[in-house]
């Protein structure tokens, strides 16, 4: 598969400049086309009122049970607080090796920790984010690496500290899949 097609499907607000934003930067991360698509959901049947967030596992086959003809990848953006039962909160998640994963900018803003800033490193954070998940769907694991979109993240900090592109290992482990 030389070329596949990524789908970047949105559900809920977003700036049309941020979502092309991020389709570029993934664009040139996997090379190949993006496509940006809007869900239409009803978020609320994904809510739990006990912890005030929603539900990633759902949500996480929500996505993967829309279809997007030529699409090899898919991945749902959302802006709402996602969570899976063992965790706190999730910034996104995705199937190993699989077609689907999701991702959030919720924790992402720094009006969330009273930091100043603007909303380059929501974007930025984001970036890294839905690159990370694909990077899981392509079959990519946590990498070790610091600077690697792969590194796991737990918090902001951790994100910040990586960079928004695969390390030489990780790029020659996703050139072997792509293959
Ligand atoms: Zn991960
Ligand atoms: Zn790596």
């Amino acid at each position: 598969m030389h070329h596949p097609n990524i789908t970047l499907v949105s559900f809920g607000f977003f700036e049309k400049d941020f979502l092309e934003n991020i389709a570029k930067a993934v664009q040139s991360e996997f090379h190949c086309s993006v496509n940006l698509k809007e869900g239409h959901i009803d978020l609320g049947e994904y809510y739990d009122p006990a912890r005030r967030q929603y539900n990633g596992n759902d949500l996480l086959k929500m996505v993967d049970a829309l279809t997007f003809p030529g699409s090899v990848k898919i991945i749902g953006l959302f802006n709402v607080d996602l969570f899976i039962p063992i965790l706190t909160y999730i910034f996104g998640q995705a199937f190993l090796n699989g077609r689907t994963g999701i991702a959030s900018v919720y924790r992402f803003s720094n009006d969330r920790y009273g930091i100043p800033g603007n909303n380059s490193f929501l974007l930025d954070r984001f970036r890294k984010e839905v690159i990370h998940e694909l990077g899981h769907t392509f079959g990519l694991i946590h990498c070790p690496v610091t600077t690697c979109v792969m590194r796991s993240s737990t918090y902001v900090e951790d994100v910040d500290q990586k960079k928004q592109s695969l390390c030489h290992n990780c790029r020659a482990q996703l050139e072997t899949q792509q293959e």
